[in-house]
Parts: structure tokens; sequence; C-alpha cells
């Protein structure tokens, strides 16, 4: 049944989440911190909210796809943010990748004013999000997810209901680990092979359809031996979850020595002024290191 869904964070992921929204017959109000976006998603034939307090008014669920945890905590705890505006018995969706312990605390909160809030991440990347097949993780209650499946579906191909608060947070930074390590493995095996004097292209078939395959190498290798690192996913966003990572490992007295090195890896790049690339952009620090580049062209 088609809902009124309040969508907050109109940037790379949130603008085709919406699209796909609107394309399922859901009516949207959607909210921005920069202007232009808004615009954009008002042509799409979503209505513009003057304030995340304004769209919860108007909204039965409401989306957030914001960057990181303070971001969120000011849009649904803040002043004139989703809980000053939402009504009991409103479903509350945040989609972002954010520490799970605050998704934790915005679930109380919300639930003290009747507000029923999911922890919701994604992953796919912008491809998976225009698609509307992104992989979405949920933790909170089980009855509110199976009410907003179908909402869900509207984005998303492999939806997973993970458990209570937090678990859908947690499983996205597990993903987190794989996608870092993965690309800085891609990056690693593709200057050696520049440095051997393999073709690129060949390389990427080869291993391919191998057990080095993955979707990291599918999806970003083309793109890597492109040189094209326009994001996608940002270094500086992957950053902040490596970040997100290594806060919950120590909490729950996870070792994690490769992510920790793939971390230093990722500041590395954004102290070089890298971190508005895309995260397959890793590969031009192991580039740097070995003084070759296994790309076709800059
Ligand atoms: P983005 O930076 O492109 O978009 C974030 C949007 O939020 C921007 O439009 C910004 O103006 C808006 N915003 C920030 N603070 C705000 C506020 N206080 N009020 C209203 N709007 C505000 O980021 P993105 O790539 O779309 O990522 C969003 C989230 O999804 C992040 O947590 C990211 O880690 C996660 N994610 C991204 C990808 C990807 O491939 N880009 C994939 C999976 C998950």
């Amino acid at each position: 049944m088609a809902k009124k869904i309040g969508f907050i964070g109109l940037g790379i992921m949130g603008k085709p989440m919406v699209r796909n929204l609107l394309k399922a017959g859901h009516g949207l109000t959607v909210y921005n911190r920069s202007r232009p976006a808004m615009e954009e998603m008002k042509r799409a034939g979503a209505a513009l909210g003057s304030s995340p307090k304004d769209v919860a008014a108007a909204s039965q669920v409401i989306i957030t796809m914001l960057p990181n945890s303070p971001d969120v905590e000011a849009v649904v705890l803040g002043p004139n943010g989703i809980l000053e505006g939402a009504t009991s018995g409103t479903i509350l969706i945040d989609m972002s990748t954010i520490s799970p312990l605050v998704s934790q605390k915005i679930y109380q909160e919300a639930k003290k004013k009747g507000v029923k809030a999911l922890d919701a991440p994604v992953s796919g990347g912008e491809k998976g999000a225009i698609e509307g097949i992104l992989s979405i993780m949920v933790g909170g209650d089980q009855e509110v997810f199976e009410a907003v499946r179908p909402v869900l579906q509207a984005m998303g191909k492999t939806i997973t209901y993970m458990g209570s608060a937090g678990a859908g947070g947690f499983t996205k930074l597990a993903n987190q680990v794989i996608v870092a390590i993965n690309l800085t493995a891609i990056g690693e095996a593709l200057t050696l092979a520049a440095k051997a004097g393999l073709d690129p292209e060949r390389l990427i078939q080869a291993l391919g359809g191998g057990m080095a395959g993955s979707r990291c190498l599918e999806m970003k290798g083309p793109q890597i031996i492109k040189g094209n690192f326009q994001p996608g996913f940002k270094i500086d966003l992957h950053y902040k979850d490596l970040g997100l990572i290594m806060e919950a490992a120590r909490a729950l007295q996870v070792p994690l020595p490769t992510t920790a090195i793939v971390q230093e890896l990722f500041a590395a790049l954004r102290s070089k002024g890298r971190g508005g690339l895309d995260h397959s952009a890793v590969i031009t620090l192991i580039e740097d290191l070995a003084g070759v580049q296994a790309r076709l062209s800059k």
C-alpha cells in the first residue's frame, strides 16, 4: 500500500532511493541541507519540507540517509528534528551507516515518543541505489520491519532482518571490513601486475573467473584501470566507517589487525587530498609506493 514517506539526506544515495520510492507509487516529502538536491527531487515529483520536523509531521514513514552519527543525531533528536514533528506510531528508518550504539540510543529516544525506529544500512553503492537492488540489513523490532518491508523492497533486493536495534549497523560494519580490505588487495594486485608488465584488461578478465573474483573486482575493476575515481563511495566516508569499525572492535575486544592497516592507508589518502575520490582510489597510494601506474591512463 502506498505510504506518505519523508526522506532526509539527498546525496549520492538518497536521490536515486527517492526516485525508486516515487516509482513505486509512494508520496514523498523531502529535505536536505543544501537546496539544489531538493529542487532536483521536486522536479522528480517529491514535495519539499522546510525542516526535519516539518517532514516528520507530513509522514507515516521517515527515512534518513545522512553521512554520519552526529548528523543523524542532530536530524532526529535535535531542535526542529524528526522527534519534534513525528506523531506516535510513525516509523523511522535510518539507512545511513552510523555507530550501532547511536542507533540503539535513537531507538530508545524514539520509543519514549511512540516512534518505532529501525537501523537499516545498505550495501551496493550508487549503482545498487539507482537500480533498486541494494542489500538492506535491518535491526529493530521484527513486526516494525514486516510493516515496512514493501517500502524497503522499492529500494533493495536482498532485505535481511538481523535482530534487535543496532544489529543492522553491526552487519554493515562487517560488510565494510570486507570491502575496504578487498579494494586494497585489488590495488596491490593490479600494481604488482603492472610492474610485471601485464595487460590490465586481460588481468581483470582472468582474475574475475577464478577464486580472486569478487563483486568489488567486477564493479570497480574496469573503472580502476580507466583511472576513473569519480565517487561512488567517497574515501572520506569509508574512512568514517573504518573508525566506526575500530570503535566497535575495541568495545567488543576483537583485534582487527588487517583492518587497522587499511585504516591508516585511508588516512594517508586523505592527507594527500584524495578524500573526495572513490574508495577504489586506494590503488593510487600503492602506485605511489611502487613508483608505477597500474591504470591505462590518468
Ligand atoms: P553524500 O555525502 O552524497 O550525501 C549526504 C547528504 O546528506 C548530502 O546531500 C548532505 O547535504 C545531506 N546532509 C548532511 N547533513 C544534513 C543535515 N543535518 N540535514 C539535512 N541534510 C543533511 O553521502 P552518500 O554517499 O549518499 O552516503 C549517505 C550514507 O549512506 C552514509 O552514511 C554512507 O556511509 C552510506 N552509504 C553510502 C554508499 C555509497 O556508495 N555512496 C553506499 C552504502 C552506504
